[in-house]
């Protein structure tokens, strides 16, 4: 899966710069939250709205007074963060977590190599919604990768009673694995969206511990992962006909927020990936006084999602990677390989910068602004 072909020389180069940099990100341009979320931000004495990933280090600014003449070597370059994002984003599609290896189990070893490949090659753990919200915050250099959970199986999420009594994340279980390899790589981030089903039958109960669907749910939210609706018992949205799509679908938002008063999901996902012909009942709807409204709708399979200003975006048919050896080993082989077409974060959340040539490519959200360029080999765009 290491392919060193000739042709790939360049390719590699470039791919070891960006990991290079990413990993070489000064400590003084990241600030680190409760939830492990590194952003990057300006050095003290730079001005606020400028930030390092797209100032120009030699281009005087209009306030020199106030610029220190000491840091211009921190401030990367955009031609050394390669930032492309217009591009490519992998949304990872994991089932049980478990000792085997079958087509709905990946094994936990499997799983942490998975992260561990990711963190090795630039990879950024981030949620959904900071793509619905266009506000992707990764560091510089970086790209976004995101890990979905389908059907709240209790591999996923297991809880322990630990010596004083308290709940803990079972090291073994798949959110386990997660927390233990992003605490001690904080550049890696921290997140997973969790599909749920909370009328199934066990182990997919909302995670098969029947004592603790709620606090399970509620550790979820109040740690910054996601939560997405799966509907109620796995149904298939073409067999059980369009007047019972709403009550699947706005049950298991009940019970969510039943658990997490207020919470918004935001993202439904099909069972097996069916859509009903009328998609618009997946978006909205209101069952026995509860409603619902998601911005996005999960695929099963197909590949890579493109970038929120990509004008090829669907938020209503977002593509993700089965993750199985096959398909797994199929993408990051490819995007070892082109590089260029993986989403590479400026490290700035309100703007966007890519390369001029992808122009074509480039879908304008309401209210972006484009701004003059330190380079012109790329486009920047403020977002708001
Ligand atoms: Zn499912």
């Amino acid at each position: 899966m290491f392919d060193r072909s000739p042709g790939t020389g360049w390719h590699l180069a470039v791919f070891l710069g960006i990991v290079i940099l990413a990993t070489s990100v000064p400590a003084s341009f990241a600030t680190t939250s409760a939830y492990g979320y590194i952003a990057p931000i300006p050095p003290p004495s730079v001005e606020s709205n400028v930030t390092p990933a797209v100032r120009p280090a030699a281009v005087p600014t209009a306030t020199p007074t106030t610029v220190p003449t000491a840091t211009p070597t921190a401030v990367p370059r955009l031609a050394d963060i390669h930032p492309n994002e217009l591009g490519k984003i992998m949304i990872l599609e994991y089932h049980v977590i478990g000792d085997q290896e079958l087509r709905w189990t990946r094994t936990r070893e499997s799983f942490r190599r998975d992260l561990e490949y990711l963190y090795r090659n630039g990879y950024y753990l981030i949620g959904l919604n900071d793509l619905l919200d266009n506000r992707v915050r990764v560091p510089a250099g970086k790209t976004p990768v995101v890990i979905t959970f389908d059907d709240s199986n209790r591999s996923q999420f297991q809880f322990v009673v630990g010596a004083d009594g308290s709940l803990k994340t079972d090291p073994t279980s798949g959110l386990g694995i997660l927390e233990d390899f992003s605490a001690p790589h904080p550049d890696f981030g921290r997140s997973a969206v969790f599909c749920v089903l909370p009328g199934a039958d066990p182990p997919n109960d909302l995670f098969g511990q029947p004592a603790y669907r709620q606090q399970k749910l509620q550790y979820l939210a109040r740690e910054g992962y996601e939560i997405c609706n799966h509907t109620l018992w796995h149904a298939n949205l073409r067999q059980i006909g369009e007047k019972d799509i709403p009550r699947q679908i706005a049950l298991a938002n009940k019970a969510i927020q039943q658990a997490v008063p207020g919470y918004q999901v935001n993202t439904f996902n099909p069972p097996s990936g069916v859509y009903p012909k009328n998609v618009s009942l997946l978006v909205d709807g209101t069952f026995e006084g509860t409603s619902y409204h998601h911005r996005a709708i999960l695929e099963v399979g197909a590949g890579p999602m493109t970038a929120p200003n990509h004008r090829k975006t669907d938020f209503l048919h977002m593509p993700r990677i089965q993750a199985i050896q096959t398909e797994l080993d199929l993408w990051f082989r490819y995007f070892k390989q082109h590089p260029e077409e993986r989403y590479v974060s400026d490290g700035n959340p309100d703007k966007i910068v890519f390369p001029a040539k992808l122009l074509d490519d480039y879908q304008p959200s309401q209210g972006a602004q484009e701004e003059p360029s330190p380079d012109s080999t790329y486009k920047v765009v403020r977002l708001r």
